[in-house]
């Protein structure tokens, strides 16, 4: 039986400000078959090729921690600004109103790590790419991006460059 992952994800109009319609993937989190075939499918190919898979804080730890203990490799935590305790390096990157800021600790990669980027929505690509970016200051080989979800019209591989990218369901 073929499992339709968009059923997984409900659509919240407005959240969290007029206008956004907020992809809430709980419902698939709560179903242990939807949420193990997004794990297949996003090692799915990998297996030998990444060296850490990093995910981005919050709904990208929930996804990125099993892709790395399926492929038998560390996970890295990309975080919002002031919340890692060790010394870390930073990025901040425009949102479509503001702006913000990640960190990731100095010593998490080592230079010339293969490593797998990891979160549930690419939407203008402007959080990944930051990710991206921090894990390559540290001398990381950025080799591929995973998403649940992608909002095709904000145009987010775009901003990924030539970043090999694999979404799921896309809107
Ligand atoms: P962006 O940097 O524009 O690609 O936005 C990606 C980040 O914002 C991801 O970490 C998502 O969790 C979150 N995000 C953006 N748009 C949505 C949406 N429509 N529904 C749920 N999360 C979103």
């Amino acid at each position: 039986m073929s499992i339709s992952l968009a059923e997984g994800i409900r659509d919240i109009p407005d959240h969290p400000s007029a206008g956004i319609m907020f992809r809430d993937i709980t419902p698939l989190l709560a179903d242990p078959e939807m949420f193990e075939e997004v794990i297949t499918q996003f090692v799915a190919g990998l297996e030998g090729e990444v060296d850490l898979v990093t995910g981005i804080e919050a709904r990208g730890f929930i996804l990125a921690a099993p892709v790395a203990l399926a492929l038998g490799v560390g996970f890295v935590p990309i975080r919002k600004a002031g919340k890692l305790p060790y010394e870390t390096e930073s990025k901040s990157y425009q949102l479509e109103y503001g702006e913000a800021t990640i960190e990731v600790h100095k010593d998490a990669v080592k230079a010339g790590q293969r490593v797998l980027l990891v979160d549930d929505v690419l939407a203008t690509g402007g959080t990944a790419r930051a990710g991206r970016e921090l894990v390559e200051g540290l001398g990381g080989k950025v080799i591929g991006a995973r998403f649940l979800i992608e909002l095709e019209a904000l145009e987010g591989r775009k901003a990924l460059g030539d970043l090999p990218v694999t979404s799921l369901v896309t809107y």
